[in-house]
């Protein structure tokens, strides 16, 4: 990627100065294609650059840390009501903070931290925690996309809202997964005196990490200590300097097709969880009322059957205590981890209808939340844990599939195929939903629902194939194969056999 020149200290007039007298000289950013294939972590952040360029007056790049094969963890602000934005009137900009700060280390930015009554303004995305997900990633870009580059048709959320997204949480397993083993889900950071290599980042935060059970060897390794790994720190630096200003965190996974609140640790529900639940109920009903897809509400323990600790959206809500934090499982089983590349937009749209409506409503609901109200954190249920843990065995030792993918699902195969129908025989329906919705008119939408302009609604294309070393090991990790990722029908042909796995 072209090295872009550095501009810590700079104001939004001074590069578009600077912008103006060496035009000719500048580099100019090519801007990837992020709706139609997997980007591959340069390109990702080539997008970025693109934007931060393209839209100097209101989107920043702000570099998290670094991981251990030393890419960079990034997070890009788009921030409308700030003092440099251009479009917004003299007397809004003298009202509005600036961009961005310096960090006190002097060497990165950071997002301003806004004073007073009313700063719970912020709403977080992060993505790409979990290596193999491919669809969160292009879905947090998608929401990128949406809030720069179609910033006229957001503009009401951005009025009222500042976004900080992180698009790729975990580049080194996603890199990875990429290149070398499409199932692969943890980080890349080795266990020193082990032959094992990475840890789950989404168990590696600390609320509650040493409850439960968790195996090196295991696809769920929380490691050896809360914040152990780089891409947690990094998340960290960030969420706890701004938590005083975030109103809704959400963490975009896939494939469970579900929107879920705290608590993950625990069987229990927070206090707040009725405004939670409908924050959850405006998503899933958004996307519904725009292709018919069918997503599940309910909270973490309730929907994926058991308990998880330490992982993000548990941290943001029970330590940081910001008012509504969600998790997003996105589509679908059916669809797997990688679906095919040309649902990539697709998922991505419907996706931000309901993310969006998400913001609306939490916008709409900051006042009615006081967490100092809350009661103390519940404990976990140790015990739980445990007999979870021998369910979870004895289920993986008798399925073929649940060993694949690391042995965390507790269901029965009978189950599974049972839900397995149920997922294919909605995911039919919502593509059958799509075609009478595409050879509609636009006057027959569903009320508050706009049509695409041509060419954003799903394009028939050739399905291209996300870019894969052919060299490196076969996507079953047993040789062989040649690593193409779909079969001949556009299917994935491994992850639809995976069970179903929790965020
Ligand atoms: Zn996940």
């Amino acid at each position: 990627m072209a090295a872009i020149p550095k501009r810590k200290n700079q104001t939004a007039k001074d590069r578009a100065k600077d912008a103006a007298t060496t035009a000719l000289r500048r580099l100019v950013i090519p801007r990837p294609d992020i709706l139609h294939t997997y980007l591959e972590y340069k390109q990702i952040n080539q997008y970025l650059e693109y934007l931060a360029q393209r839209y100097p007056h209101f989107v920043y790049v702000h570099i998290l840390g670094h991981t251990h094969e030393k890419r960079e963890v990034r997070a890009l602000e788009i921030n409308w009501m700030n003092s440099e934005n251009v479009e917004l009137s003299p007397q809004m900009r003298e009202h509005a903070p600036r961009l961005f700060d310096i960090a006190p280390n002097g060497r990165f930015t950071v997002p301003v931290i806004h004073l007073g009554e009313h700063c719970r303004k912020t709403v977080f995305i992060e993505a790409g925690t979990h290596a193999r997900e491919w669809i969160s990633i292009s879905t947090a870009l998608n929401c990128i996309y949406q809030l720069t580059e179609r910033y006229t048709r957001n503009i009401e959320v951005l009025r009222k809202l500042r976004f900080i997204i992180v698009p790729l949480v975990n580049p080194d397993g996603y890199e990875y997964s990429r290149t070398k083993n499409p199932k692969w889900r943890k980080n890349r950071r080795p266990h020193k005196s082990t032959k094992f290599v990475g840890t789950d980042c989404n168990r590696n935060y600390d609320i509650f990490w040493n409850s439960g059970p968790s195996k090196i060897n295991r696809n769920t390794y929380k490691g050896e200590s809360p914040f152990s790994e780089p891409e947690t720190r990094a998340m960290r630096s960030i969420l706890d300097r701004m938590s005083t200003n975030l109103l809704f965190f959400l963490s975009l996974h896939s494939y469970g097709q579900s929107i879920m609140y705290p608590w993950g640790y625990c069987r229990d529900n927070p206090l707040y969880w009725r405004e939670l639940s409908s924050l959850a109920n405006s998503g899933k009903s958004a996307i519904k009322s725009y292709n018919g897809r069918e997503y599940r509400t309910g909270s973490i323990s309730c929907l994926t059957k058991r308990t998880i600790a330490g992982s993000v959206v548990d941290y943001v809500y029970g330590v940081l205590k910001v008012p509504m934090a969600l998790v997003m499982e996105l589509p679908s089983r059916e669809l797997g981890f990688q679906p095919p590349v040309e649902m990539i937009s697709q998922i991505g749209h419907e996706s931000w209808y309901g993310i969006r409506e998400m913001c609306k409503r939490s916008y709409d609901l900051r006042n009615q939340i006081a967490r100092e109200n809350d009661p103390p954190l519940p404990r976990p249920a140790r015990y739980e844990a445990t007999n979870e843990g021998v369910a979870i065995a004895n289920t993986s030792t008798s399925t073929v599939e649940a060993t694949a993918a690391g042995g965390d699902c507790a269901k029965t195969t009978s189950k599974k195929k049972r839900s397995k129908r149920t997922v294919r025989a909605q995911h039919e329906n919502t593509v059958r939903l799509q075609r009478s919705f595409k050879a509609r008119e636009s006057q027959d939408l569903p009320e508050g629902i706009q049509a695409l302009p041509p060419g954003l609604f799903p394009r028939q294309m050739e399905p291209r194939y996300p870019p894969i070393k052919r060299s490196g090991l076969s996507r079953d990790g047993q040789g062989g194969g040649d690593g193409a990722i779909l079969t001949s029908r556009g299917k994935p042909n491994i992850s639809s056999q995976m069970p179903l796995v929790f965020p």
